[in-house]
């Protein structure tokens, strides 16, 4: 069985979480560590992540994501932005040290106009601070769009920040399919050849999670803008096909798709017949 789900709201806490997941069908799902806007968070329970903890593994729950705020900048120009950037990953990394089997996903970041190379330093730099080699976390680098400024378009640019972290064990990439096609990577006619290179330039044992999106876009578009399963460019026949490759379906693989929850209960049930097919 596909480990399948979706983001989920993160408002009424883990066990809530758990909850849904499963009465939406799928076995493992994605949340944000804090309202991006603001970065709020609220105080830790520990006894809702301790319920959590117990229900999911009764309810044999897969890996899960904990997804970084987007508007988060680790290389920002602004030195008091990439500070920011620090404290809230620092504080988000602490707090799910209490979640059993959760990986840390976030946006690599734009460098605006200081150029890739300065901001990969700046990644590297934080992820140096960062990553101990005591914690059960692993992070996630997402491979990116392209839009703008963002660092990690290419797989290159996402080895080139591994190849300086020297905790890297602790560091992965989690492979988002809309992101990866308006990045350029053709999944729908190539899919075997852009694997291979994955494989070749960062490594599958590098790969631990997946985002499942379609694209409003084109191929090598630079957009970043998800459809539904099957309403976009990459279309479901691909999707799905990507899903069941061997190296793909074992991963946790989660919606982030213009959803509510009956939608995203629909994707999942749909994607689950499709792939067992
Ligand atoms: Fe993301
Ligand atoms: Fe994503
Ligand atoms: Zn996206």
């Amino acid at each position: 069985m596909l480990t399948l789900g979706c983001h989920l709201s993160a408002s009424n806490g883990y066990l809530h979480m758990g909850r849904e997941a499963v009465s939406l069908g799928a076995n493992t799902f994605q949340f944000f560590t804090r309202n991006p806007r603001g970065f709020k968070v609220k105080t830790l329970d520990l006894d809702d992540c301790a319920a959590f903890n117990s229900f999911w593994a009764e309810n044999n729950g897969g890996r899960i994501v904990a997804h970084a705020p987007y508007t988060l900048n680790a290389c920002s120009a602004d030195p008091h932005i990439r500070e920011l950037a620090e404290m809230i990953m620092s504080d988000d990394l602490e707090r799910l040290e209490n979640i059993n089997g959760v990986y840390y996903n976030f946006h690599p970041g734009s460098h605006v106009k200081q150029g890739v190379e300065v901001g990969t330093d700046y990644i590297v730099e934080l992820l140096n601070k960062l990553l101990k080699p005591g914690q059960k976390t692993i992070v996630l680098l997402e491979t990116m769009a392209g839009k703008g400024s963002e660092v990690g378009r290419t797989f290159e640019e996402l080895r080139a920040i591994i190849d300086r972290v020297e905790h890297s064990e602790k560091l992965g990439v989690c492979l988002d399919t809309c992101h990866v096609f308006d990045g350029g990577y053709d999944i729908v006619n190539e899919p075997d050849a852009v694997m291979e290179q994955f494989d070749k330039i960062i490594g599958l044992d590098r790969l631990h999670a997946v985002h499942l999106n379609d694209s409003k876009n084109t191929l090598g578009s630079h957009k970043d803008r998800h459809e539904l399963i099957g309403e976009g460019n990459i279309g479901l026949d691909a999707l799905v096909s990507f899903i069941t490759r061997p190296e793909i379906k074992k991963l946790p693989i989660v919606l982030e798709t213009p959803n509510d929850l009956d939608g995203y209960k629909r994707e999942i049930a749909m994607l689950r017949e499709a792939a067992k097919a």
